[in-house]
Order: structure tokens, then sequence, then C-alpha cells
């Protein structure tokens, strides 16, 4: 075959595909990358960061990005690496917290909201940890008394909490899950893959990073970052953990490893880096245009006679009793949003490529649905 029939070929593929654009997916927590990310992709397409002594610029971008990540968290010396994703950055956070129960001779368990990602599970799955699943209250944050009770009684080892649900986009109270983690020695994890990028940005506040002495967090530069898959980023208090996360990793040219993929590529780390760097006031710029389109869009559903729950991030949930037939009716007409775990609800992301005509457009179609 010649070169253009294999690419004719592969974008006959390539159109089956969604785009970001057509205004039709109001589900992802992914979306169009910043234009300038596409070259850096290009540049460092061929860099392993699983072999950092042969990639040693693309190293040093990481630790850089992770410095800067640092800074947005209120951390001077953190620990971190760009990872693959949110569920990567998790599991080597349930890792750590399990090799360091090992050295103590403890049991590893953990209290986390019953809103937690699904990586969790995976991580309990592979590593037998012992769960304790905290209920929300009726403002779908974790009730913050169960896990105090939860730690206290089953002497637990780490607490998790979420700033930006999946599901809901709430944000716990990580500083009152914080003193619970400080009273009793125990590890605390904060979620932040989605609200991460999303809640320094905000005029409201909420206090939820390395300030409150937290110990890890996770925050994705490929969700409101902008930065192509795969750009995760887990980032911890100091080096001091590191131990817990190493495998020795004998015939590279660093001799230990501690994120779960071994080879994996660079750029996720270079873009994270020159859109810390050079675009921060623009995702700032991004956040606000996300949230007004986000109460834009929980307005419209609410004068035209929609249980909606009011948004704290930019994720707008619609009540409906019967809401997976609602969600497969959207989809046959060519609409992706998606359904929740925790409440008979549909959820909408409001991503940047959601436009105020998207919105309309869905709000008609949920319309005649209905
Ligand atoms: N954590 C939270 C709070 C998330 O919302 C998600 C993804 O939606 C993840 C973790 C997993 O991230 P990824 O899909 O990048 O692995």
């Amino acid at each position: 075959m010649v070169k253009s029939e294999i690419l004719d070929e592969l974008k006959k593929y390539r159109e089956m595909d969604l785009k970001y654009e057509d205004g039709k997916i109001f589900g992802s927590m992914c979306s169009n990358v910043f234009p300038i990310t596409k070259k850096i992709v290009e540049m460092f397409l061929e860099t392993n960061l699983g072999d950092p002594g042969l990639f040693k610029g693309t190293k040093l971008l990481e630790e850089k990005a992770i410095k800067l990540i640092g800074e947005l968290l209120n951390n001077k010396n953190p620990y971190g690496h760009i990872v693959s994703g949110g569920t990567e950055a998790n599991l080597m956070v349930l890792r750590c917290i399990k090799n360091m129960c090992k050295e103590r001779n403890e049991k590893p368990i953990i209290v986390l909201p019953v809103t937690a990602h699904f990586s969790f599970e995976k991580g309990r799955d592979m590593m037998d940890l012992n769960y304790i699943y905290a209920p929300i209250k009726k403002d779908l944050t974790v009730d913050e008394k169960f896990v105090k009770d939860a730690v206290e009684d089953y002497n637990a080892s780490a607490i998790v909490g979420i700033a930006g649900t999946t599901e809901f986009g709430t944000v716990d109270n990580i500083e009152e899950l914080s003193k619970i983690a400080k009273d009793n020695e125990c590890y605390i994890h904060v979620d932040a893959a989605f609200g991460g990028f999303v809640i320094p940005f905000l005029k409201k506040k909420y206090k939820f990073d390395f300030s409150l002495g937290v110990d890890s967090i996770t925050i994705d530069p490929h969700k409101m970052a902008l930065c192509p898959i795969p750009a995760g980023g887990i980032v911890f208090k100091n080096i001091g953990y590191k131990k817990y996360l190493i495998t020795e990793a004998p015939y590279l040219t660093e001799t230990a490893q501690a994120t779960i993929l071994g080879t994996r590529v660079g750029y996720g780390a270079a873009c994270t880096y020159a859109i810390l760097k050079y675009y921060k006031d623009k995702i700032r710029e991004i956040v606000n245009v996300c949230m007004e389109n986000s109460y834009y869009l929980y307005k419209k559903l609410k004068e035209n006679g929609f249980d909606v729950i009011k948004p704290t991030l930019n994720i707008v949930n619609i009540l409906d009793d019967d809401y997976i037939n609602t969600y497969n009716k959207l989809k046959e007409k060519g609409y992706y949003l998606s359904i929740c775990k925790n409440l008979k609800a549909l959820r909408i992301v409001v991503m940047p490529h959601v436009k105020k005509e998207h919105i309309d457009a869905l709000i008609e179609v949920l319309k005649e649905i209905s």
C-alpha cells in the first residue's frame, strides 16, 4: 500500500469518531487541547520517561511540571510524576498506602466516599485492600462524622477525600477530613483529578490542597488543563513517599521506577510544563467560561421545568426517575450525556467545547424527549 492509501483508510475510521466541536459530547472530562500542544507532542513523540537516563531533558521537564503543580497546590517541595491519568495516579497512592501499612505491620483499611472514582475499586481488587465506604450528605459531599467514627472504630490507615467528584463535581470538606487524619495519625489523599485545575481558579474559594497538610493529590492535566491524553498528575507532600513506590529496575538507566507504567511517553510532562508556565491565565479564563456556561445550563433547565442540582464546579446534574431511559433516548438522537451512580440523575460535564448554542440545542432535545 502507498502512504496515501493507508492514511485514507485511517481517516475513514477516524471519521467514525465523535468530535468535541460537534457539540454532542456532554459526558466527557476531556476536550479540545491547547493548539500549541500538537507541536509539543510531535517534538516529544519518541521520548520515554520509563528510561529517564536516556531522556534527561524530558525528565527535567517532568520535574519542573511537578514543581509548577506543587506551586498551584501550595507545596514548595513536591515529589510526583506526570502519569497516564487519574487512574494510575490513584493506583500509585494506594500502592504507597499499602506499602506504608506493610512497614508498620498494619492492615490497610481505607475510608473513602461512595462518590470515589471506580479506579479505587481497581486498586482494591489488585492490592487486597480493605475499604469502608462513607455515605454522602444532602449536599452530596462526604459525611465527615461517618468518616471520623469509621477511622476511630476500625483504626483506619488512610482517608480519601474528593475535590470535584466525578458524578456531581462536589468538593468534600477536605479541611475537616485533614483534621480527622491528623488526630488519628492516618494518611490522607485528595482526588482532585478533575477539580485540581478548576478549584484554584474559581472566585469561590475551597481549601483542598497541601496547605492543609494532606499527603498526596491526584490532579490531571488531560482534563481541565487541556493537555493531550495521556497526562495525569500525582503529587506527594515530599520525596519521603518515594520509598513506598519504587521497584528495582536493574536494566534501565535509572535503577528504580515508581510509576505503574514502565515505558511511558514524555509529551504529557512537556505539555503540562508549557501550559502551566505560559497559559495559566488562559486556564483561569477557560474555567470562568465553563462556570458561566454551567450556570447558564442550570438556569435554562430550571426555566424549562427540569429538576436540577445547582453546580459546584462545571458539572450539572438533572434529577430524573427515568434517567436511564432518558440517557438512551438522548443517545439515539446523537447526544452523549452520562448517568450517575449515587442518584437517579443525568450528568453533564460543561467542558470548554460545550458552547451556549450546544446547550440550547440539548435543552430542545430534552424537552422533546420528556
Ligand atoms: N478521579 C476522578 C475524580 C475522576 O473524575 C476520574 C475520571 O473521571 C479519575 C480519577 C480517573 O481518571 P482517568 O480516566 O484519567 O484515569
